[in-house]
């Protein structure tokens, strides 16, 4: 048997999706253990997971450009952007434009749809939220631009520097920590935080548009992707909510899904995360017990088989709990909810 492991993570959200291709729900199962089957008359079919809850299906927008993308105008010059999978945005300013992230998914179609916005306006600044090429990726799209300021944190310019990913742009102009500009009178606030990446995720605040961007974090309306966002960090994924919430914003981009995000979004998220926590820890105790008991159960024969024996136990344990205390909250928690158990686990034995 094969496991959705910590192992088969994804740098991103490749394959999130997935989650949007839930057949018509037919019994309400869960085996976390097994690999999801194709065959629809297996036990582990991918026919019993639960379809997308109705209230996420509501929030999603629709299309409305040739280019088969949503762009809305959230806030007055401030336009959010979605191929239903990835999301990003951009500033029209009395100066120019400014563009947050460029997903290569966009492809050529992200510069086609600014100019349907904003005709004729020039683009004059990109920001990084960080490296990732699923994220920005597209950026070469905006690299014949004379004298574009490409905005990202020195750490992120020194490893793209050292190790270029295809398609993203490298900074122009860096800073360490934290960084306030204007651009044609509008204020924009960037700060660096360990909540995803491997080295600096940057929070981009707009404070006039009440607009915060955190990519890699929650997935509104839905439970978070496998393993918590991929998260290299879990700690510091736990304690930005708290660091989320502290901005005042209305609007959070998150970089997935079709949904714009709010403060409800976050909250939401934040407790989610913590209940994950909060059931492991609870499981905890009996982590040794079960271990001896898989221990004889095998024999003594073989170490590793009964500490995955014992991972397992608790994991599951803890998925089939939240599970049933949020599979009416958010959509697709029978879809990741072991991987989120199984990231705590892993926490819960190196801390
Ligand atoms: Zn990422």
């Amino acid at each position: 048997m094969r496991h959705l492991t910590m192992t088969s993570v994804l740098a991103c959200f490749a394959i999130l999706g997935f989650s949007t291709m839930g057949q018509a729900g037919l019994e309400h199962g869960h085996n976390p253990a097994n690999t999801i089957s194709t065959d629809v008359d297996h036990p582990d079919s991918f026919r019993h997971f639960a379809p997308e809850l109705p209230a996420m299906k509501e929030r999603v927008p629709p299309v409305n450009t040739e280019f088969g993308l949503h762009v809305s105008e959230i806030e007055p010059g401030l336009f959010f952007i979605t191929d239903f999978i990835y999301q990003s945005a951009f500033l029209v300013t009395g100066e120019g434009i400014v563009v947050f992230d460029a997903p290569p998914s966009f492809g050529e179609r992200h510069r086609s749809v600014i100019e349907m916005s904003a005709p004729g306006v020039p683009i004059t600044h990109f920001i990084l939220s960080h490296k990732h090429a699923d994220h920005n990726g597209g950026g070469h799209a905006f690299a014949d631009i004379d004298g574009l300021t490409v905005i990202g944190a020195q750490t992120i310019a020194d490893s793209l520097t050292a190790n270029p990913l295809r398609g993203v742009l490298t900074p122009t102009d860096t800073f360490d920590e934290s960084l306030s500009l204007t651009v044609g009178g509008v204020p924009i606030d960037l700060q660096t935080a360990n909540f995803h990446a491997n080295d600096t995720d940057v929070m981009i605040f707009l404070p006039d548009q009440k607009f915060l961007m955190a990519i890699d974090t929650i997935t509104p309306g839905e439970a978070p992707f496998m393993n918590f966002g991929a998260t290299a960090n879990l700690d510091g994924y736990m304690e930005n909510f708290e660091t989320f919430l502290a901005y005042d914003f209305e609007h959070f981009l998150s970089g997935h899904v079709a949904v714009l995000g709010n403060r409800d979004d976050v909250e939401t998220a934040r407790d989610y995360a913590f209940d994950v926590h909060d059931t492991v820890y609870s499981l905890w105790p009996s982590f040794l017990d079960r271990f001896g008991a898989n221990m004889e159960l095998t024999g003594f024969e073989n170490g590793n088989l009964a500490y995955r024996m014992t991972i397992e136990e608790v994991r599951d344990d803890c998925a089939d709990q939240i599970i049933d205390r949020w599979q009416d909250r958010l959509s697709v928690v029978d879809l990741w909810a072991d991987s989120h158990c199984e990231t705590v686990v892993l926490h819960a034995i190196m801390h």
